[in-house]
């Protein structure tokens, strides 16, 4: 299998326009749920590239569990979310949805995310493997180890070499948090695939208050960088408010996470 240590020994590590992915050198993707205005979007960018990171992440198409619920901007929040990379220099990663707007989404988007109910979409897996942009592949809500390796080998087999694993958390009987973030399966993960393996902690446990414990403890579980909601306002929000950082907090836990990097 592509995906597999056996074929390739050495960690992959993804390069995106200059900014490395895998290897163990973290990576932070941060931003807002959704791109919701101008404003908001601008904001956050400021806000996490301040903090240190280096993609901001927010959906344009989102995939909601209501009908009734916002649904993103779409095209409109792609152009939001190419100007905020203009004016930071931030990377962008957001969701591609279905088939039809792989192109468009590969237009704007540096890495292209496969959201947790598209794990096993196995046409959008097809098509994004045949893209050039890196594939972020969020693991199904109840995807087992081995059916999110075989979620990967669809996009390889497309001859699309560049995708990074995202553990979001999984249904358990647990529903004191959201989901239950199975930090077990990054350090498996990096033992049997060479490719890179962030964590989002925030829809891992749907709770602020413990996002910031799951990233440091995502660090010391191998991972290669995380990936984390952070609004400006987050009662304010649109979308997954009660589990999005302040910039307060997204700032303490940039400094929490590389004091565990370099001490691991
Ligand atoms: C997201 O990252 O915006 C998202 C919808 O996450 P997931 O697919 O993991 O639920
Ligand atoms: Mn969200």
């Amino acid at each position: 299998k592509l995906v597999s240590r056996e074929f390739k020994p050495e960690d992959t590590i993804i390069d995106v326009d200059g900014i490395l992915i895998g290897g163990r050198q973290l990576v932070v993707m941060a931003g807002p749920c959704a791109v919701e205005s101008r404003e908001q979007l601008l904001e956050s960018a400021f806000i996490v590239k301040n903090a240190g990171a280096q993609f901001l992440r927010g959906g344009a198409y989102k995939p909601r569990t209501s009908p009734y619920a916002f649904q993103g901007l779409e095209e409109k929040g792609l152009e939001l979310l190419a100007e905020a990379r203009e004016q930071t220099g931030l990377k962008i990663v957001t969701e591609v949805v279905d088939v039809q707007t792989v192109s468009v989404v590969s237009s704007y988007a540096d890495v292209l995310q496969i959201g947790a109910r598209n794990m096993q979409n196995f046409q959008l897996l097809k098509a994004v493997g045949k893209t050039d942009k890196p594939v972020l592949l969020k693991r199904g809500m109840a995807a087992t180890l081995k059916e999110w390796l075989n979620a990967a080998e669809y996009i390889m087999s497309e001859g699309n070499y560049n995708v990074i694993f995202c553990e979001r958390g999984i249904r358990t009987f647990e529903n004191y948090t959201r989901n239950t973030l199975d930090l077990s399966a990054v350090a498996a993960l990096k033992q049997v695939s060479h490719l890179p393996v962030i964590v989002d902690p925030s829809h891992g446990t749907g709770v602020w208050k413990l996002v910031r414990p799951m990233a440091r403890a995502a660090v010391a579980a191998d991972a290669d960088g995380l990936m984390v909601e952070v609004h400006p306002n987050p009662a304010k929000a649109l979308s997954d408010g009660p589990q999005s950082l302040t910039p307060e907090n997204f700032s303490a836990m940039m400094q929490e996470i590389d004091t565990v990097a370099r001490a691991i």
